[in-house]
C-alpha cells in the first residue's frame, strides 16, 4: 500500500500536519513542469525562485526521513503536466492512494480534481492549513453578497482577537488608522535595503533555459535575491520587523525614484509560496507593537494588509471564479503599450515602476495599482492583457491574488465588486505621493499641450468616457463636478489631447 501526497511549488508549509509523522508509505511528488512553466509568460525570478524553493524543501523532506519524488525541468522522463506524470508514476511506484491539498488556484485545481478521477484510485484533498479563514468558508460567505474589506476585516479581527481592546472594540479606538498612513516620503528616515541573498542558481537556470522556458526580466541568477527557505523567510521578516515596521504604515502609498522598496515587507513571495504563515507574520508585528518598537497606526496598517486585504482577496476568488476572470465591466479592448515590457516610457513614474519590475520581479503595491494599473485603466487596456502581464511580471504572482487585485481592484473591470470606485488617479496624486514629477519629460501641472503628463488629459478622458455608467457612482460626483466647472474649450483640448496621446500610445 503506498500512498502518493503530491505538493505543488506554493505548497512549501513545512508545519503542515502532513509533515508532522514520518510515514514509509507515503511518498511525496513534486514536480517541475511546463505546464506550470507556459500557462503564462513569467518573469525568470519568479520560475527560478519557485523551483529553487521546492527544491530545498524536497532535500529538507528527505533529511527528515520522508520518501519523496522529484520531477526536474529537463528529466527525459518528465511528461510536463501533474495528469501526464501522475499516468506513469502510479504503476512506477506501485500507489494505491492519492492525497492532495487544496490548490489556490482554480486552473490547477480543475486539473487536479480530472487528473484525480481520472486515475481511478481513492482519493484525498486537504486543507493546505495556511490561510487564516478555510477555502470554503471564504467562498460561501462572498457567494451572494461581498461586503465591503473595511467589515470583512473588523469580523477576522474579532474572531482571531487582534488588536482589540478589553471589551472588545479596537485598540485605540479606532478600526483604521489609513488617515496617517499617506504620506509622501521626504527622503529621511531612510527607507533600509532589503535583506537580498546571495544564492548561486546559475545552474538551475541553465537547465531551466535548456528544457526551452520562455521568461521575461532579469534572471539574475548569480546572486538570486529571494528567500528561499524558511529559515531564510523568518529572517526576512525579522529584518522587516526590526527595519521597516515601525515607518510601514506612513510611507506605505509614498512612490520614490531614490527607493524601488521603500518601507515595504516583501514578504509575498515567502508568503505566497508558503514558507510563511500569516499568522507568524501578524503575531510578529504584534509583538512589536507590545514591546514598543512599533506604533499602532504602523501595526494596524500592517496588519490590516495581511488580515484583511490578502484574506478578502482570496475569497473573492474562490467565491467568484471562473466566471471572475471573463469580466469586462467597462469594456476595455486596447492592447497594452510596447514598453509596459521594455520600460522605455519618457513617463518617469512608469519608467521606474516598469524598470524595476523586470529586473528585481516586484514593484510595490502603489506603484502597481497608482501608476501602472492607473495607466491601463485609464487608457482602457484590454483586462486580460493586463492579467496576463500582472501574472507573469511579478515573483509574488499566482492567479488567487492577482486576478481580483488586477481586474478587480486596479481595473474596475468587475464594475465593482473589490472597491466602490474606480483607483484612478492623474498627475496630481503622482505629485503629491512621490518625487518622480520633478525632471519628468512631461509637466504634470498641464492638461494638454506638447509637454502635458499623459496622466492629466488620459484621467479626463476616462472618467467622460463612462459618464454613463460612472456618473452615477456617489464616490464620483466631485470628479463629476469638477469636469462639468470645465469651460467646454478646456473640455475639448484636453479630450483632443487625450485622443492625440492614445493614437501614439506606444511613443509615450
Ligand atoms: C494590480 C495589482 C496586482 C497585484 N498582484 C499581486 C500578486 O500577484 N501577488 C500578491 O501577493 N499580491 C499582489 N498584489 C497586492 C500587493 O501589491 C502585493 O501583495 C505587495 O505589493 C507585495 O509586496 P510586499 O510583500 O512588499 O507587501 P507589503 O506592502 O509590505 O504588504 C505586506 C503583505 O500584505 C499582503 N497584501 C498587501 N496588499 C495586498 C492585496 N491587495 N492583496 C493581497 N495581499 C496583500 C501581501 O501578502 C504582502 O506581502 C497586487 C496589487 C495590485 C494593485
Amino acid at each position: 500500500m503506498t500512498c502518493l501526497r503530491l505538493l505543488l511549488g506554493d505548497q512549501l508549509n513545512a508545519g503542515h500536519a502532513w509533515f508532522g509523522e514520518r510515514r514509509d508509505d507515503v511518498v511525496y511528488v513534486l514536480m517541475e513542469v511546463r505546464s506550470e512553466t507556459d500557462y503564462v509568460r513569467h518573469h525568470a525570478q519568479k520560475v527560478l525562485g519557485i523551483f529553487a524553493a521546492m527544491r530545498r524543501f524536497a532535500e529538507a523532506l528527505v533529511q527528515g526521513g520522508h520518501r519523496v519524488e522529484y520531477l526536474r525541468i529537463g528529466e527525459p522522463r518528465n511528461r510536463h503536466s501533474f495528469a501526464a506524470n501522475l499516468d506513469w508514476l502510479i504503476p512506477e511506484l506501485q500507489a494505491t492512494r492519492l492525497e492532495r491539498m487544496e490548490a489556490d488556484e482554480w486552473r490547477v485545481e480543475q486539473a487536479l480534481i480530472d487528473a484525480f478521477a481520472a486515475s481511478g484510485l481513492p482519493g484525498r484533498v486537504v486543507s493546505a492549513g495556511h490561510f487564516l479563514l478555510e477555502r470554503d468558508e471564504a467562498a460561501a460567505r462572498f457567494a451572494r453578497k461581498v461586503p465591503r474589506m473595511e467589515f470583512f476585516y473588523r469580523d477576522l479581527r474579532r474572531r482571531h482577537r487582534i488588536l482589540l481592546d478589553a471589551d472588545g472594540g479596537p485598540l485605540g479606538g479606532r478600526w483604521n488608522y489609513d488617515a496617517e498612513n499617506r504620506a509622501k516620503w521626504p527622503g529621511d528616515p531612510p527607507a533600509p535595503s532589503w535583506p537580498w541573498q546571495q544564492h548561486d542558481l546559475r545552474a538551475l537556470w541553465d537547465e531551466i533555459t535548456a528544457a526551452g522556458v520562455q521568461t521575461l526580466g532579469e534572471p539574475s541568477a548569480q546572486s538570486f535575491g529571494w528567500p528561499l527557505t524558511r529559515r531564510e523567510a523568518r529572517a526576512w521578516l525579522a529584518d522587516f520587523i526590526a527595519q521597516r515596521l515601525a515607518h510601514f504604515g506612513r510611507y506605505q502609498d509614498a512612490i520614490s525614484g531614490r527607493s524601488a522598496t521603500l518601507f515595504h515587507a516583501g514578504l509575498s513571495f515567502a508568503l505566497n509560496l508558503k514558507l510563511l504563515h500569516p499568522r507568524e507574520v501578524i503575531d510578529a508585528a504584534l509583538a512589536a507593537y507590545e514591546s514598543g518598537r512599533a506604533d499602532l497606526a504602523a501595526t494596524e496598517g500592517f496588519v490590516r494588509q495581511i488580515l484583511g486585504w490578502r484574506e478578502f482577496i482570496r475569497g473573492i476568488y474562490w467565491a467568484r471564479m471562473p466566471g471572475y476572470a471573463a469580466l469586462n465591466a467597462l469594456q476595455a479592448k486596447r492592447a497594452l503599450p510596447a514598453w509596459f515590457w521594455s520600460a522605455d516610457t519618457r513617463m518617469a513614474c512608469l519608467r521606474a515602476a516598469i524598470g524595476q519590475s523586470l529586473t528585481l520581479g516586484y514593484a510595490h503595491h502603489i506603484q502597481r495599482l497608482m501608476l501602472t494599473g492607473n495607466f491601463a485603466l485609464l487608457a482602457g487596456c484590454d483586462p486580460d492583457e493586463v492579467d496576463r502581464w500582472y501574472l507573469g511580471i511579478y515573483v509574488d504572482a499566482f492567479e488567487w491574488v492577482e486576478l481580483p487585485n488586477t481586474r478587480g481592484m486596479s481595473q474596475f473591470a468587475d464594475g465593482g465588486i473589490v472597491g466602490s470606485k474606480p483607483y484612478s488617479g492623474s498627475a496630481a496624486y503622482i505629485q503629491r505621493q512621490s518625487d518622480h514629477c520633478q525632471g519628468c519629460h512631461y509637466r504634470h501641472t498641464l492638461r494638454h499641450g506638447e509637454r502635458a503628463c499623459p496622466f492629466n488629459s488620459l484621467y479626463w478622458h476616462f472618467h467622460a468616457r463612462h459618464q454613463p455608467t460612472l456618473g452615477r457612482n456617489p464616490r464620483l460626483g466631485m470628479t463629476y463636478r469638477s469636469w462639468e466647472r470645465m469651460s467646454v474649450a478646456e473640455r475639448a483640448a484636453t479630450l483632443a489631447q487625450a485622443e492625440h496621446y492614445l493614437a501614439r500610445i506606444d511613443q509615450l
